[in-house]
């Protein structure tokens, strides 16, 4: 089979490998139908994820067809639709058990797959624990509206989940990138009073002007005026940071009012600043949320009420023996995006926004 392969640092290829088999009884054989590629995926691919693996294949956000299964799997059988967790976790540890799946304690826990175990960009993956690792898609819910439940969608769940959203809050979220309209989809099942989004990129933001029109934006650059300008008590009540630029650190606690949470989903290249003489007395929670993707049932359901729809997210697809070039037009706007925007626009063409690749069967 095709299975797109980190061979060094700065280098994947597309290479024939075996079929992968069950290795264990708690294993299932996944047939991938739908895949995508994520930041995380080009992090790897510059060498900034140490103990990602060479010679494994990568990918981690995918659904597809149960293909086998071992012995011991009991939720999950040969021909069910299924998303993939980005995870890998025992069900059984101490931190599974309070809902913790991230922190998993079993060797293989925690981001497995795609990083040090085969992912899924390919055309069969080795699903461990599969009975933790795949969730059923019901049956009106399509492989397009299920493909980011597994990573960037229960990212952004678990994200407004522990922000503890209140009615009557202004929720603040900087970055409009595929996990910012993911934590934005969720904040809003919540109901807040108003959500601001604050993002640099102008086709991002004219991506939330289309889809979520009741959603107020601004940029960086007038970013705390303008959520000054909109709330009532001096910042924002909840802040959720997914930007992971630069300043977006010091803007999400310079924009929260005292006595706000906020949470940080961004990944940061360096490392950051807590100047806390800065913001004495301003009483700040802080909460850090790397994705626990322990609700992917839950997501299901609500999409199939049609109260989440991501697929406006799926703005290029590419068949699998083409993913070198849905690469090259993922990491172009991935660099683009992290200079200014200016040069954001002059480095695409035509239909330049980018937000996430499907990568179908070859
Ligand atoms: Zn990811
Ligand atoms: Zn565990």
């Amino acid at each position: 089979m095709l299975a797109y392969t980190y061979i060094e640092k700065g280098k994947f290829a597309l290479i024939e490998k075996p079929i992968p088999e069950l290795q264990d009884p708690r294993d299932a054989i996944v047939r991938v139908t739908l895949g995508s590629i994520c930041t995380s995926d080009l992090h790897i691919k510059h060498g900034s994820v140490p103990r990602a693996v060479p010679g494994i294949t990568v990918g981690h956000e995918m659904v597809g067809i149960v293909e086998k299964t071992g012995t011991a799997v009991h939720n999950v059988k040969a021909g069910d639709r299924v998303t993939v967790n980005v995870e890998t976790f025992c069900g059984d540890c101490f931190f599974c058990r309070h809902g913790f799946v991230n922190n998993c304690t079993d060797p293989n826990g925690g981001w497995a797959l795609g990083c040090r175990i085969d992912g899924g960009q390919a055309e069969y993956v080795r699903v461990p624990y599969a009975d933790q690792g795949l969730n059923r898609i019901p049956d009106n819910v399509s492989d397009e509206q299920a493909l980011f439940v597994g990573d960037i969608l229960a990212t952004g769940f678990w994200a407004s989940r522990i922000s503890e959203i209140n009615p009557e809050d202004t929720v603040l979220i900087l970055g409009a990138g595929p996990t910012g309209i993911c934590t934005l989809l969720c904040c809003r099942l919540k109901q807040p009073r108003r959500i601001i989004v604050c993002e640099k990129s102008p086709e991002r933001l004219r991506f939330v002007h289309e889809h979520y029109p009741e959603v107020l934006t601004c940029q960086p650059e007038n970013g705390k005026e303008f959520v000054l300008e909109h709330s009532e008590h001096g910042g924002a009540d909840t802040v959720i940071e997914v930007a992971g630029s630069a300043d977006s650190f010091r803007l999400a606690w310079e924009c929260a009012r005292p006595n706000a949470i906020v949470t940080v989903v961004a990944l940061y290249d360096q490392a950051q600043e807590l100047p806390l003489p800065e913001m004495y007395g301003k009483n700040l929670t802080f909460k850090t949320g790397g994705v626990d993707g322990c609700d992917c049932k839950e997501i299901l359901h609500l999409i199939a009420e049609g109260k989440i729809d991501t697929t406006p997210l799926i703005t290029q697809r590419f068949p699998l023996n083409r993913i070198e070039e849905a690469y090259q037009v993922f990491e172009n706007r991935s660099l683009a995006s992290r200079t200014s925007s200016k040069q954001a626009n002059q480095g695409t063409t035509g239909n330049s926004l980018v937000m996430k690749i499907a990568i179908e069967p070859a």
